[in-house]
């Protein structure tokens, strides 16, 4: 009897992976996908290496990110692989593993979120946005080089302080100057035109309403106005914030630094943790705020890499000692199709966070070597 049940199981097994061969996953359709109630997510790289031990090892520093993670899902120990700030935080938004320097400034060669998301849903421009905390080199995480990729499916960049891509250029001169009646708006307006090269405009005139409508809100909302501790941060997601409220983009990637001041200063890092905690905050609270945000966002919040293990002299904590304190960090994940006050713990990485967002909104990574956080979905 013993043949005949080894030949059951074969059996079994056999019109398995026949079922396998054949099933609708195999021709490029999912076998099953349950609805899903996400129609835009927020990828915060909270970039500039922030340890786990900050964050969630003192809830005190992070209310918001704790509230988050009580409604969602954590992930305390997510691996990082690349220890310089730039191909980090590029890895993130790629989905694989950038060897890149801590100075370099170019675009890289493959393909990011926005322009995944971009190309298989068929996403204009208007829906994806990057926010940055500032720098040249943050200009390059909105596309990359690669030949099916690129530019056409990049997202839309502003930085810290407001300054648009150039791609608004020529949409600013047709919109002409706004009745700033205050002169600081008038020469943060002055300041927006000199910060914006030559390129393509947006031609939709909706679209144009909106811009303007968000200009005027950015001026008015008084980011320019943001000072002190991780002022870049915060003006980063204030920007998100108004971008949410304006646009409700489909996907929209925020990219902060300023916790580097670590390198220096513990207690400046600290606080630089703590401000951009409340600026957190802030956009959730929009969202939350916002019935239709509230039932079809998905926000993702997550360092780029920690920091060491232990002080340096300057009672700073520089990031190179291989320790679990550098080499993990983590990451919550909250949204109307996510778990609700779950810990994973399994093995993970920041690069699976670009297959598992993709997969989430119905497209596909195809470069990225990250794979899917599991214990996700409710
Ligand atoms: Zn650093």
């Amino acid at each position: 009897m013993t043949h005949i049940t080894r030949r059951n199981i074969l059996r079994t097994a056999g019109a398995v992976s026949a079922g396998a061969l054949l099933a609708p996953s195999m021709l490029g359709a999912p076998l099953f996908v349950p609805e899903r109630k996400t129609q835009r997510v927020v990828l915060i790289a909270m970039a500039g290496g922030v340890r786990t031990r900050e964050t969630f090892g003192m809830p005190d520093n992070v209310p918001n990110l704790v509230a988050m993670a009580k409604e969602g899902v954590l992930y305390p120990k997510l691996r990082t692989s690349n220890l310089g700030h730039f191909g980090a935080t590029m890895s993130i938004f790629t989905g694989l593993a950038e060897a890149r320097g801590i100075r370099e400034n170019a675009r890289g060669p493959d393909p990011t979120i926005f322009e995944y998301l971009r190309k298989d849903l068929g996403l204009d421009k208007g829906d994806v946005w990057v926010t940055t905390s500032g720098g040249a080199q943050q200009v390059n995480y909105s596309y990359g080089l690669h030949p099916e990729y690129g530019p056409q499916y990049g997202a839309n960049i502003l930085d810290g302080d407001g300054i648009f891509n150039r791609e608004f250029e020529e949409l600013l001169e047709r919109w002409g100057k706004p009745k700033a009646a205050d002169p600081e708006e008038q020469k943060i307006l002055e300041r927006l035109r000199r910060g914006m090269g030559k390129g393509d405009a947006v031609k939709d005139a909706e679209q144009q309403a909106r811009v303007e409508e968000y200009i005027l809100n950015e001026l008015t909302r008084g980011t320019s106005d943001i000072r002190g501790a991780a002022a870049g941060d915060r003006k980063a997601l204030r920007l998100a914030r108004n971008l949410m409220s304006i646009f409700k983009p489909k996907m929209l990637g925020v990219v902060l630094q300023n916790a580097d001041i670590a390198h220096s200063s513990y207690n400046g890092y600290v606080e630089v943790v703590r401000q951009n905690d409340a600026a957190i905050g802030e956009l959730m609270a929009a969202i939350r705020e916002d019935e239709e945000l509230a039932t079809t966002t998905a926000v993702f919040v997550c360092p780029e890499f920690g920091r060491d293990a232990d002080l340096n002299a300057r009672r700073g904590l520089d990031h190179g000692d291989g320790s679990d304190d550098l080499r993990t960090v983590g990451c919550a994940a909250w949204g109307p199709d996510f778990k609700q006050g779950a810990t994973v713990t399994a093995d993970h990485k920041t690069i699976d966070l670009t297959t598992t967002i993709c997969e989430l909104m119905g497209a596909k990574a195809k470069l990225a070597k990250g794979g899917r956080l599991s214990g996700l979905y409710s």
